[in-house]
């Protein structure tokens, strides 16, 4: 019976070649009826030196080649569709569809950021609804719902205490940030145009209020702190920490990145944050990942709304909506129109959808986190102790005895049909697994993926190799990652193998 079988392998999929290699000169994917009226001349509609005799290299197939193609590169792809997508810091979790219908209801997604005012006030006012609610769960004075991402976000928020400091007469120099901070907010500070100073977390992942009392001087502009931090841990000591930059007149940044971890159970406003942003396509759940569309609104204290990015949204006499331009001390425009609107009516979809019980999500993020903590802890090494909030980061130490790493378990995992955790990060975590479920996972699925990575970690104790090689399962084995980052080809050219 099998020698009847003749397709190259057992899923057509996993040999699909390019597109390129498929093509065959006259080949199309349309057909049209011949033509029924006079032909013009493209030379004299266009000009001459407008016409091209097609484009070098471009395939030529057939409807069914072109659509089997993409399908077949479609299922290559992991989503959060498919299985968990465990990526620490990441908050991948499930889009509801109800989001997606609504943003594309018609007065939504057919709405133009140009059309007049009065045209626009149903879009101004699912803005306005956002702010508040933005609000309500921040705690908040005010906002901007510019910002394209998180890392736009934080740069907004540096802009603003800039803007505020110098309106003091003074912008200072520095900015201190934890060394369990997120990666790009160094980034910010510095494009922010300030020095960082890096302070070093204490044993237990916190930072050390002493020592803080120390640094912050009169030349410190802000701290910018992540919290819960990227150990996926509380600050304990947060209004402790925003008292002692208040009373040397620097600020307190908080990335609010994690904000899964806090939403409907603490305010940022009550325990001393000044600024913060949030990530709409994490924490209020609209599809990321592959570099966006994204929001990273810009939540802050009543000091700082003067300088707020144009245009701002205020309500007028009559209740009417209007988008103000005249702000003298507004920092200026960090987006084109109010944003990735899109993003911000799902956020809105997914936070009315829970209402009230937006605690009951970051309950579940967090249960399901330390669910998983409890299952892995002592099978993997745990290096900071304290309880963990949306998100547990465990070492490979245990597995390092075996020569088995992070980024080997990670690449294991994906023989047993899950997406990687985040690898190598948190920076203070030396061999990080940095785990996140999300509210989104079911039991059911949370012990599946311990079940894997316990499997795993018995795999590195008696067979290790099998381990070190993976993924077995996939199209393409283990890749040469930093070659593919610094040496990216990312065009197919005719003639090149
Ligand atoms: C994702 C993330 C960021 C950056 O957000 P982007 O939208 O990717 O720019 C910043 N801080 C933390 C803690 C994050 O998790």
């Amino acid at each position: 019976m099998s020698d009847k079988i003749t397709k190259a392998s057992r899923h057509v999929s996993q040999n699909e070649g390019l597109i390129f290699e498929k093509s065959s000169p006259g080949k199309r994917a349309f057909d049209l009826p011949p033509l029924d009226v006079p032909a013009a001349d493209p030379a004299e509609a266009l000009g001459a030196n407008h016409r091209s005799e097609g484009v070098a290299g471009f395939p030529e197939v057939s409807e069914i080649e072109a659509l089997r193609h993409f399908t077949r590169l479609s299922t290559w792809n992991y989503a959060i569709d498919l299985g968990m997508y465990p990526l620490g810091s990441c908050t991948m979790k499930y889009n509801p569809r109800v989001n997606e219908f609504v943003a594309r209801l018609d007065g939504i997604a057919t709405e133009h950021p140009l059309q007049p005012e009065v045209l626009s006030q149903g879009c101004l006012k699912i803005m306005r609804l956002l702010e508040k609610c933005l609000l309500a769960i921040t705690g908040m004075d005010a906002l901007t719902l510019q910002p394209a991402a998180g890392a736009q976000g934080e740069l907004t928020g540096l802009l603003l205490i800039r803007a505020y400091l110098e309106s003091q007469g003074d912008a200072r120099k520095k900015v201190l940030i934890p060394d369990s901070a997120h990666g790009t907010n160094p980034a910010t500070a510095v494009i922010a145009g300030y020095q960082v100073e890096n302070i070093k977390s204490d044993s237990h992942g916190q930072i050390d209020a002493e020592k803080l009392r120390e640094l912050v001087t009169e030349d410190v502009a802000a701290l910018m702190i992540t919290n819960p931090s990227t150990l996926g841990i509380f600050e304990q000591r947060i209004s402790d920490i925003a008292a002692i930059l208040h009373a040397k007149g620097a600020l307190l940044y908080m990335d609010g990145a994690n904000m899964n971890a806090l939403a409907g159970v603490a305010r940022p406003g009550d325990f001393g944050v000044d600024v913060m942003h949030l990530n709409l396509h994490k924490t209020f759940s609209t599809p990321h990942g592959g570099g966006g569309p994204g929001a990273g609104p810009v939540t802050m204290k009543k000091i700082l709304e003067p300088f707020r990015p144009v245009p701002v949204l205020v309500e007028k006499a009559g209740g009417e909506l209007t988008l103000e331009q005249d702000r003298p001390h507004s920092i200026g425009r960090v987006k084109a129109f109010s944003g990735n609107f899109g993003v911000l009516v799902r956020a809105l979809a997914y936070i009315l959808a829970y209402g009230p019980g937006i605690r009951q999500a970051t309950e579940d993020a967090v249960l399901n986190a330390n669910y998983i903590r409890k299952h892995l802890e002592g099978v993997f090494a745990l290096p900071y102790s304290l309880p963990s909030m949306h998100e547990v980061v465990f070492s490979d130490a245990i597995q390092k005895q075996n020569g088995v790493n992070t980024m080997d378990i990670a690449k294991r995992l994906i023989d047993y049909g899950f997406h990687p955790y985040t690898t190598a990060f948190p920076l203070i975590v030396p061999g990080a697994l940095m785990i996140e479920p999300t509210e989104s996972e079911s039991k059911e699925e949370c012990d599946l993926f311990i079940e894997a990575m316990r499997a795993i970690a018995a795999e590195a104790a008696s067979d290790p190799d099998i381990v070190k090689h993976a993924p077995h399962t996939t199209r393409i084995g283990r890749l040469d990652e930093v070659t593919a980052a610094r040496k990216p080809i990312l065009r197919w050219s005719q003639g090149r193998k």
